[in-house]
């Protein structure tokens, strides 16, 4: 079996062969660890490979490990994202433990994240969930929605807008997977042209990361690529 420093390379390696690189307009792709369901020893072993961005769907779950971690000499350098659904009840802690929350789909959520974001941090990176398949009962605002979200959240201090996130359904063709993944880079782009500061596309997991950084994608989110299948070692 590959050592989780063997597969960031491989992962990092494919990045570097995906993106064009004699353009002007640079494209950068920033690689996330989706540590959900994987122990501190795993995510240890990926800092010590130079990992340092990571991202968590269970508040409890990752609340553990942030804090584990605030005692180790990686507490500086860590960067925690939230990817999960996240209620309203919960709010508080993602506002108080992490960088990022890339899940936000209600102005309800982001004053209450705007309120509690505690001072002494700088404001909290949120990206726009989108839910470009249309899929009945999955989080995410339709794309038509985006632009009075966006609203809402640039007018909050302690907020602060970098783009928009989406989970597109698993099609099993990478044809029809591409072509959802174009129409976020347009929602993206349109979006863009009101809030030129915004600067990540949240695309791509394990299965489907070519796909994503061809269409665009600045953050991939690889989750089994890095750290083998989930749900073998709880802590
Ligand atoms: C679990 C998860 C991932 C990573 O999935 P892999 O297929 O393991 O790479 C990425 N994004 C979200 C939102 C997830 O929940």
């Amino acid at each position: 079996m590959q050592s989780i420093k063997q597969n960031l390379q491989a992962v990092r390696w494919q990045i570097a062969n995906l993106l064009p690189n004699c353009e002007q307009d640079q494209q950068t792709v920033t690689l996330l660890a989706v540590s959900k369901q994987q122990s501190v020893r795993a995510i240890t072993e990926a800092l010590e490979a130079d990992q340092t961005a990571f991202a968590e769907n269970y508040v409890q779950e990752a609340i553990n490990k942030i804090d584990y971690f605030a005692n180790t000499r990686w507490a500086k350098k860590i960067e925690w994202h939230f990817i999960g659904p996240l209620q309203a009840n919960k709010s508080r802690l993602v506002a108080e433990h992490f960088d990022w929350l890339q899940t936000l789909d209600r102005p309800r959520i982001a004053q209450r994240l705007n309120q509690q974001r505690p001072d002494s941090l700088p404001p909290l990176n949120v990206l726009i969930q989108i839910n470009i398949s249309r899929e009945m009962q999955k989080s995410g605002i339709l794309p038509e929605q985006v632009d009075e979200l966006a609203d809402v959240i640039t007018s909050l201090p302690r907020l602060r807008l970098r783009g928009l996130m989406a989970i597109p359904e698993q099609h099993p063709h990478p044809e029809q997977r591409t072509l959802l993944f174009e129409q976020m880079q347009q929602i993206f782009c349109r979006l863009k042209q009101r809030y030129p500061r915004l600067d990540t596309l949240s695309l791509g997991m394990s299965e489907d990361m070519p796909e994503a950084i061809i269409s665009g994608s600045t953050m991939v989110r690889i989750g089994t690529a890095i750290f083998g299948r989930r749900g073998r070692s709880a802590n």
